[in-house]
């Protein structure tokens, strides 16, 4: 057994509401540059939706994650190092400009001069390419804010009725949530792997993801090979570029930017101790539905003596153990298997962990169908449908997300039975 130290980032999906200051505060810090307009280490997303970039999810058309093969053994879906040169002239799975959208911002100013009338005035999106008016935006990974636009744009001339006829005549049989997204610091990285010029590397200390700037030559096999697109190029400074996991705020014990600034207060950074012997056969597994578990698997009690001892023995600092012991995401994520990762089934072993959002069924919960006795509940009742977070989450294994929710629905019945003074009724307890 060889003990390694990941830190990794618990999200709460319960609370997101969708603000983007995550995405703004981490580009001010990080990216505050020429090419600054192609910069997302962090984005938020509506799901479901296409994505950002565009269909990200969709594996069959951009060929990321890994696969496995007959033999057991897995390899990068682009295939094997030596291909990957073969292709450096003409990778045929990289996503385009358009795929990310023309980047714009909202003519703000219109907020303040328009003309008195009788709808409320909005700002229309600008592009930052051209500089002008955009007229449409086609698609964008947060579809509501379109449709919020289509609304305010028929608002001017239609009555309320008929408007709420057209756009939202099936509201309510409409789900949404938000789902922020960074780099996963994959224990078992593709585009390490994926990588011609060694460029990308995961650190020993804390198996944070980074790409050397100076050894980057923007050949983009990197982009090809994530499967969650969560390296793109930049193409005002042609190299790589992707989330830091703000590695020298961490270094000076704090938090990363989006886990300070988050208006919801949905992150939880911590630290988990794993076994780095076993990451190849647990990226092996079978079937993918097994792949959750087999990841839940690596990671190693902070509190077992024997762990420490080993830990010790391995290098790993005090502080880290200390950190470890009191880490939010072991608790999350192992412990209480509240918080889940985002689709195992690419074999990288995400380390960003995700809990499932619970507000929109809490009718569905109220009474009773929260598949109390095993049975998927009637999506109809519930909203976001369990089979939806399970495809998501747990590559389409539908128990560990309703183990998730139910203990999450217990605890909020618990916080909500407790009176002002924080004493609960005895037989809450
Ligand atoms: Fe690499 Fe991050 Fe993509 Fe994982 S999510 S493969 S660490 S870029
Ligand atoms: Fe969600 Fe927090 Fe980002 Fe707002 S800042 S979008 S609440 S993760």
């Amino acid at each position: 057994m060889k003990i390694r130290a990941q830190i990794g980032m618990v999200l709460n999906l319960d609370k997101c509401i969708g603000c983007h200051t995550c995405s703004v505060t981490c580009k001010n810090v990080w990216t505050s540059r020429p090419g600054m307009e192609y910069a997302w280490f962090n984005n938020v997303e509506t799901k479901p939706g296409i994505g950002y970039p565009k269909e990200w999810e969709n594996q069959d058309k951009w060929n990321g994650g890994w696969v496995r093969k007959d033999d057991g053994k897995i390899e990068p879906r682009q295939g094997a190092r030596w291909k990957l040169l073969m292709r450096i002239f003409a990778n045929p799975n990289l996503p385009e400009i358009d795929d990310y959208y023309e980047p714009f911002t909202f003519d703000y100013d219109h907020l303040q001069s328009a003309p008195e009338s009788k709808a409320t005035p909005t700002a229309r999106p600008r592009s930052l390419i051209t500089g002008k008016r955009m007229e449409k935006i086609v698609w964008g990974p947060n579809w509501e804010e379109i449709l919020g636009g289509e609304f305010a744009k028929r608002s001017q001339d239609r009555n309320f009725d008929d408007i709420q006829k057209d756009i939202y005549g099936q509201f309510e049989n409409t789900f949404m949530m938000y789902l922020p997204r960074l780099c996963e610091h994959c224990l078992n990285p593709t585009c390490v792997a994926s990588c011609p010029s060694g460029s990308i590397y995961k650190r020993e200390e804390d198996g944070i993801v980074l790409i050397d700037q100076d050894k980057c030559r923007g050949w983009r096999m990197c982009v090809s090979g994530c499967p969650y697109k969560k390296i793109y190029y930049n193409w005002k400074s042609g190299k790589a570029e992707k989330c830091i996991f703000c590695y020298p705020r961490i270094e000076a014990g704090q938090p990363t930017v989006c886990s300070e600034t988050c208006v919801g207060r949905i992150r939880y950074l911590g630290v988990l101790l794993y076994d780095a012997d076993k990451i190849e056969a647990a990226a092996s597994t079978e079937h993918d539905r097994d792949l959750y578990q087999a990841q839940l698997d690596l990671f190693l009690d902070p509190s077992d003596p024997k762990v420490i001892a080993q830990a010790r023995a391995d290098g790993i600092p005090e502080a880290w153990l200390e950190a470890a012991r009191r880490s939010p995401v072991y608790k999350m994520a192992v412990d209480w298997k509240v918080a889940l990762p985002l689709h195992p089934e690419y074999r990288t072993l995400p380390m960003v962990w995700y809990v499932p959002p619970l507000s929109p069924i809490s009718a569905a919960a109220n009474a009773g169908q929260l598949g109390a006795n095993g049975e998927i509940p009637d999506v109809r009742q519930l909203r976001i449908p369990v089979k939806y977070l399970a495809n998501l989450l747990t590559a389409g294994e539908v128990a560990p997300v309703e183990r998730a929710l139910e203990r999450m629905l217990a605890m909020r019945a618990f916080q909500r039975a407790k009176h002002v003074d924080g004493r609960h009724d005895a037989q809450v307890l």
